[in-house]
């Protein structure tokens, strides 16, 4: 299989070079993927540019066909396209199929978005005079994705750009050139004019800047690490670039003395371990309330030694592998690190499999405080630590102290401190008896501090940064 670039309409010859490797299997190659140049970049900008009027102008019933189209094809092979997410990922078959149903939904969702198109129309402070606020499309809008939600996360951004009218870019992560071509060959039977949707796969360090600097792109919406953001960020503002970040976490799930006890470990084992804690949401820092910390603690490690590690696609599987060598790596070292620090690693040893894969153990690191590194960097893998705390007050102060604002939980069967938590915690998602992760596709998805930058993403907030607001005057 080759994994080739879509510019303008057209699937490119190309000599497609890099192997894409699954990560629980790595005998088993998925196919080839395309290494995209300079030009082919220059190329997909150039048709993106061409067909952005053209699409403007579309009706809201050709976008809502188009659409409504490709959630319809999402939903009917999420069996098909979950394995194939399962085997370039590494999530249980369960996930990827869940994945590729949440992307259907957005495509949905987005459709009818399509036929609601919203402005306003007030009076105006002066005499004879008609006040219209209406939403323009951007443009052309450059999408670049992460590896950890290969098909959800390029959906979330692509159905919103084209229920707005915009012409999109995609330039996916390097390890799942597979999700990416799918999707974006169900949408090339769409109907949809040549050149609204592009892929460009290659390596982001040097595509990524090509777009983000080309004065032909409009806005840059990505998804991925706090660097990579942070340097898209910089460049996007010296050309005064509209720009979305959503980044990386740390999560912390407060766990009160009075939280039932049955709900607050499936709360974290679901937050820390699944998915193979490969989620910006994951809940890794877990701050515990004395009173309940040892049981807590206790039936946590229970849960955790019996998850089942291995291959996805095996539907006894409870925890893939690591994406990848680099990744399982890093997981290992953080837990070396938290030991060094201080901290007590259960788990986390490094497992053999019948294939060879990136397999690990989910881990707990107990006995740690606030300002150890393993609270205070991004793992994203299967790794939580504890931190022990007196009441809630101290434990909605570690809670919030940390860069990170994506997600934060807390369980309790107290609506006080329910109720305190939801207003006082600084995240963008708060959750209850919730685990961190796990959101919905209809309502706004986004962070606060470091973890994000610019206007949220999903459900009708997302028309604020795929549109531009004109307010239009008329004298009758
Ligand atoms: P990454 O930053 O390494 O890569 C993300 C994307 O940026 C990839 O497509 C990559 O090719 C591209 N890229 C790399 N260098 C670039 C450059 N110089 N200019 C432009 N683009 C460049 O992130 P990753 O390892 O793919 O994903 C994991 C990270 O994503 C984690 O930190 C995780 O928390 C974050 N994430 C965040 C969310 C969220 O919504 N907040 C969701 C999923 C993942």
């Amino acid at each position: 299989m080759e994994f080739r670039n879509y510019i303008g309409g057209e699937w490119l010859e190309t000599t497609a070079i890099t192997a894409n490797v699954n990560p629980s299997d790595i005998s088993d190659v998925l196919g080839h993927a395309a290494q995209a140049t300079d030009e082919d970049m220059d190329r997909a900008i150039a048709a993106a540019r061409d067909a952005a009027p053209l699409w403007a102008a579309t009706t809201p019933q050709q976008r809502f066909d188009v659409l409504d189209a490709a959630g319809s094809e999402l939903l009917a092979r999420k069996e098909e396209l979950g394995r194939l997410l399962s085997r370039e990922e590494g999530k249980t078959l369960a996930e990827g199929i869940g994945e590729v149903a949440r992307a259907g939904q957005i495509f949905k969702f987005f459709a009818g978005e399509c036929l609601r198109q919203r402005g306003d129309h007030l009076a105006s402070v002066r005499p004879g005079i008609g006040v219209d606020v209406t939403r323009a499309p951007v443009g052309v809008v450059g999408l670049i994705t992460p590896w950890n939600f290969p098909i959800a996360i390029p959906a979330w951004k692509i159905a919103p750009a084209l229920a707005h009218g915009n012409a999109v870019i995609l330039k996916p992560a390097e390890l799942v050139p597979g999700c990416a071509h799918a999707l974006v060959e169900i949408l090339s039977r769409t109907g949809l004019p040549a050149g609204v949707v592009n892929l460009v796969i290659g390596r982001g360090s040097e595509l990524g800047p090509r777009l983000i600097e080309d004065a032909r792109v409009n806005a840059i919406s990505f998804t991925g690490s706090v660097p990579t953001g942070r340097g898209i960020a910089a460049a996007c503002g010296a050309r005064l670039k509209k720009v979305q970040l959503e980044m990386g976490g740390k999560n912390p799930m407060v766990v009160l003395d009075d939280a039932d006890l049955g709900v607050a470990v499936k709360a974290c084992l679901n937050g820390a371990f699944y998915s193979t804690g490969q989620r910006c949401t994951a809940s890794s820092r877990l701050v515990v309330t004395e009173g309940i910390h040892d049981r807590f603690v206790a039936a946590l490690i229970e849960r955790m030694h019996a998850l089942k590690v291995g291959h996805a696609l095996d539907p006894e599987t409870q925890m893939g592998p690591a994406v990848d060598a680099r990744q399982l790596d890093q997981n290992l070292s953080y837990l070396d690190i938290a030991a060094a620090d201080g901290g007590e690693v259960i788990g986390g040893e490094r497992l053999g499999r019948a294939t060879e894969g990136f397999y690990m153990a989910p881990a707990l690191v107990t006995g740690t405080d606030a300002a150890m590194r393993i609270n205070r960097e991004e793992v994203f893998g299967p790794v939580a630590s504890v931190i022990r705390v007196k009441d809630y007050d101290a434990a909605l102060a570690v809670a919030n102290d940390t860069e990170f604002g994506l997600s934060a939980g807390i369980c309790t069967t107290s609506l006080k401190h329910a109720t305190h938590f939801k207003a006082h915690a600084q995240a963008g998602m708060v959750m209850v008896n919730l685990p961190t992760a796990g959101v919905d596709y209809h309502v706004p998805f986004g962070g606060t501090k470091g973890s994000s930058f610019g206007s949220r993403e999903q459900g009708t907030y997302a028309a604020e940064f795929y549109t531009t607001v004109k307010t239009a005057y008329t004298l009758a």
